[in-house]
């Protein structure tokens, strides 16, 4: 029996999904859509083949309710001679989740202890399974980890200078957004077979943003840690901080624990800093100049964390630019490149505009390519293929949309 697999990402306040068919051994993507303002204003709108939908939901719809209207608006669009799995984004698989997993309700508690180090992300992401499993517990669900990808750093890349104790405990440095440069790695390996048997840094900059450095295609480093609070700065996260100044913060200005959480998560970054948005498009329409400062600091922050993967890769034959920002701010990518000119960086402005797939020129001693990323197809693939291996026999997927 072939397969359906519907991809959940779940946040704080909305639920984005993508249904893929099985079809002569590919996944093929039907519907992309997602319900938003959940607890506020909720609604929801998909993007399919057959059709597309925009439908104002109840004002108290929260992730049950959603997930419950999610599986109804289903009903219509499932083949019932497939199989259904579901595949979710979890952003921590902690130091004991490496590869994607069949979750059980004892893998649920398990993945539940490591809700206080993704506060933004994991407790959302769970929610989406445990509501699943009360909606119908014969579903099953595979969970795929944005911090596998990086789980050979080993030490010292995966060490804090703190007593070895904390290390045994899990207070590692472990990266995040690896679904994307999973995905990136793949198409690398099948479209640039050279440049990915070299050294790359990937920009994955959307709201949430990092680097991760990779060797022959596995990661080596990223700028991201132990939390996804981590590295560049974010929307609305400040990215690397000095641990002195959350002392300061907690004994000087006497915020609680709550209060410094919410700041660094939720009020810093470029809203923080701009005080106009955490939307990068607004901000490079913006004439307020703290709308500028912010771009600076956010331009100034990528290339000092940049500088710090290029010494430990010891040089670089591609850069490559992914997610929200980095796939369609061409300023941001020109920016960026024109700081790293004294390395052989070197763009056409054209091609760059035009958001083309490469945007170095001949000249350029290192490759710069815009690789639209695809968190969605990889975290399928992984459903599809831990799934199918379990339910019935199993089949090789061709990889590809
Ligand atoms: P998320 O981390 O939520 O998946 P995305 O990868 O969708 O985020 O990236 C969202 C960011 O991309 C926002 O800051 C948005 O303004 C920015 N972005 C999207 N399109 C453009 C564009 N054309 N120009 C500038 N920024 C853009």
């Amino acid at each position: 029996m072939s397969c359906q697999v519907l991809v959940l990402n779940s946040g704080s306040s909305s639920i984005k999904f993508s249904l893929f068919d099985e079809q002569q051994s590919k996944l093929v993507s039907q519907y992309n859509g997602q319900i938003t303002g959940l607890g506020l204003n909720a609604h929801f709108t998909v993007c399919g083949f057959d059709n597309n939908e925009s439908i104002s939901l109840s004002k108290t719809t929260d992730h049950l309710s959603a997930l419950k209207y999610l599986f109804d608006w289903l009903k219509q669009k499932l083949n019932s001679n497939k199989e259904l799995f579901v595949g979710h984004r979890v952003v921590h698989g902690g130091n004991d989740f490496h590869l994607p997993t069949v979750v059980t309700p004892e893998i649920l508690t398990k993945l539940k202890k490591l809700e206080p180090l993704a506060p933004l992300h994991q407790t959302y992401n769970l929610a989406a399974i445990e509501s699943l499993m009360h909606i119908d517990q014969a579903i099953p669900q595979v969970a795929c980890f944005d911090t596998a990808f990086h789980a050979n750093h080993g030490k010292p890349n995966n060490q804090f200078a703190l007593p070895d104790q904390y290390y045994e405990q899990g207070v590692r440095r472990y990266g995040f957004h690896g679904l994307s440069y999973e995905y990136i790695a793949t198409e690398l390996k099948q479209t640039e077979p050279e440049l990915a048997s070299g050294k790359i840094i990937v920009a994955h900059l959307g709201n949430g943003s990092s680097l991760c450095a990779l060797n022959q295609c596995k990661s080596i480093d990223s700028s991201m840690g132990f939390s996804a609070l981590d590295g560049l700065m974010m929307g609305t996260r400040c990215g690397s901080i000095d641990a002195g100044v959350i002392l300061y913060l907690l004994e000087e200005k006497k915020l609680n624990a709550q209060q410094v959480n919410d700041l660094l998560y939720k009020q810093s970054g470029l809203l923080g800093v701009s005080k106009v948005s955490n939307d990068m498009s607004a901000l490079l329409q913006s004439e307020e100049s703290t709308a500028q400062e912010a771009i600076d600091l956010y331009i100034h922050r990528i290339i000092r964390e940049a500088g710090c993967l290029l010494a430990l890769l010891k040089g670089i034959d591609g850069l490559v630019f992914t997610a929200g920002i980095g796939e369609n701010a061409a300023e941001i990518r020109k920016r960026i490149c024109d700081e790293l000119v004294w390395l052989g960086v070197e763009i056409d402005e054209n091609a760059n505009r035009e958001n083309c797939s490469e945007i170095s020129t001949n000249d350029s001693t290192v490759r710069v390519l815009v690789i639209p990323t695809n968190e969605e197809l990889m975290i399928a693939q992984h459903t599809y293929e831990i799934l199918n291996n379990e339910v019935s026999m199993p089949r090789k997927l061709a990889i590809g949309n």
